[in-house]
């Protein structure tokens, strides 16, 4: 593990980072709202969109020691973040290859924005590696990867990603929202940019927007050239939210991964069920490559419904489990991908990604399985077409 740190997990979401109260000595950083900071001549001045106010500065530093990398840039959105990142490294003429199954607001911003700026940019067949070897171009400059992916729980071998890339003197970008800096941890597997949506895990609670980079201090300085121009720079009020949330990060994520696969586990015995996706199933085809890559199999997973039960009844019926078009928050949420993030695709489309009608994204929160199995026994019972 590169940049070792001997604190413990929790102690470092409770601790790093913190901003000390001077002032009153009160147990919790202070907020500095300041957009205006004294000019001495010499210091770096200080000025939000420059992501280097008091609240900004100190929580970097967390983001950074839970990702093992030298820094880190706190953002507005996940997008915010990924957008930054990937306009620092790409120019007019420069070529990408991202992965096929991405977040859709990442494809949705290659394929709207990529052409204007003659950017280049391949979509490979699937996630494994030999897909992504034949792609390299001599003007490849990023490979970008999100795994686990959405919603079929797909797995990317990131070690085999990082020496295809360093053999090719290319810069690799990885998707961790969905694992967690609790669940994996790429930069110690030689992934040059960590990116997140703090919407996420890192929030936690389904009630703010942000998003982070963490990369080594080189890498970081260079982003953040480019980061300024655009300015996605997260409100100081938010970055304070963003540090209380993280400091339960391990908590709520660690209960939530336990309980995805007493779920998962439950859901593959389940007559009513046709399959599950979860990477701690060992009926999952990258199951060996997830354990190997990964602290935990993280809290997402989906599963088909028999196509006797129709999957937005099922929805309807469950009184625990809220149907969510987001993901990652304490309380458990399923959303049907058919209805909402691949509605716009066909059917023909959707099925060549895997993705059937019944199927369901369950992101698991912390509530007792007990109680999440009977809602979803007593939502199928409702639902079942006699
Ligand atoms: C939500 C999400 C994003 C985008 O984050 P925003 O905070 O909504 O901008 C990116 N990647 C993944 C995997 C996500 O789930």
């Amino acid at each position: 593990m590169k940049n070792s740190n001997k604190l413990g997990i929790n102690t470092i979401c409770v601790h790093i980072g913190e901003v000390e109260d001077k002032q009153f000595k009160g147990a919790v950083s202070p907020i500095y709202p300041s957009t205006s900071y004294a000019f001495d001549g010499v210091d770096i001045k200080r000025y939000p969109r420059y992501f280097n106010t008091p609240n900004q500065e100190f929580l970097r530093k967390k983001i950074a020691i839970l990702e093992h990398t030298e820094d880190a840039l706190i953002f507005s959105s996940g997008m915010a973040a990924i957008s930054a990142a990937l306009f620092a490294f790409l120019k007019k003429g420069d070529h990408i290859i991202i992965q096929q199954v991405i977040y859709g607001g990442t494809f949705n911003f290659i394929a709207n924005e990529f052409d204007k700026f003659g950017i280049e940019y391949s979509f490979t067949e699937s996630d494994k590696i030999e897909d992504f070897n034949p792609l390299i171009r001599p003007n490849t400059k990023v490979i970008y990867i999100e795994t686990p992916s959405n919603p079929l729980l797909g797995i990317t071998d990131i070690q085999a990603i990082a020496a295809l890339s360093k053999q090719h003197q290319i810069i690799t970008m990885i998707d961790n929202t969905f694992a967690s800096p609790i669940n994996q941890n790429p930069f110690d597997f030689g992934i040059d940019i960590i990116l997140h949506s703090a919407t996420k895990y890192m929030g936690g609670h389904s009630d703010i927007s942000a998003g982070a980079i963490a990369a080594t201090k080189e890498h970081i300085d260079l982003i953040w050239k480019t980061a300024i121009n655009y300015g996605g720079n997260l409100s100081d009020q938010t970055v304070w939210l963003l540090e209380r949330s993280l400091k339960t990060m391990n908590l709520r994520v660690k209960e939530q991964t336990k309980n995805a696969q007493i779920m998962a586990e439950y859901l593959e015995k389940n007559p009513n069920i046709d399959a599950v996706y979860y990477p701690g199933l060992l009926s999952h085809p990258q199951y060996e490559i997830a354990k190997k890559q990964m602290n935990g199999f993280g809290a997402m997973l989906s599963f088909e419904l028999k196509n006797t039960i129709d999957a937005m009844n099922f929805q309807r019926q469950l009184r625990l489990i809220k149907p969510s078009m987001s993901l990652a928050g304490l309380e458990s949420t399923t959303v049907s991908p058919v209805q909402t993030t691949h509605a716009l695709l066909s059917e023909v489309e959707r099925l060549e990604r895997g993705i059937k009608n019944g199927l369901i994204r369950f992101s698991v929160g912390i509530e007792e399985t007990r109680d999440l199995i009977a809602d979803i026994e007593q939502a199928i019972e409702k639902a079942i077409l006699c």
